[in-house]
């Protein structure tokens, strides 16, 4: 965690000032980083309370990830087993549509 644990009152990600106390937040910045990393797409969401400080930020090497949605992120071997599922369910479905597809046929080849 790099000090946007509160999303509403943000805090200067470089030296940790509320920034809504610098001018009422005139001079607020947020800055959003995305950079492709090992296949993965990474990305950072940081505020600052001046731009000085933002480029300060932006001049060092970008700290962890933040995670695409706090709190509410699936693991990913649930997001897979999830489609995985989706894919069985449909699968069966499509089974069963080509087997009741198979027996109206023969039916109706018995009848005439
Ligand atoms: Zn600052």
């Amino acid at each position: 965690m790099s000090g946007t644990e509160s999303a509403d009152v943000g805090a200067c990600d470089l030296c940790g000032v509320a920034i809504g106390d610098v001018d009422w937040g005139a001079d607020e910045l947020r800055v959003e980083v995305s950079r492709e990393e090992d296949g993965e797409l990474r990305f950072w969401v940081a505020d600052f309370c001046t731009q000085e400080h933002a480029a300060e930020w932006l001049r060092r090497p970008l700290p962890e990830a933040d995670d695409p949605s706090p709190g509410q992120q699936p693991s990913p071997w649930r997001d897979r087993l999830e489609t995985s599922g989706c894919f069985a369910v449909f699968a069966v479905v499509l089974v069963l549509l080509a087997l009741g597809g198979w027996t109206a046929a023969r039916l109706l080849l018995d009848w005439f």
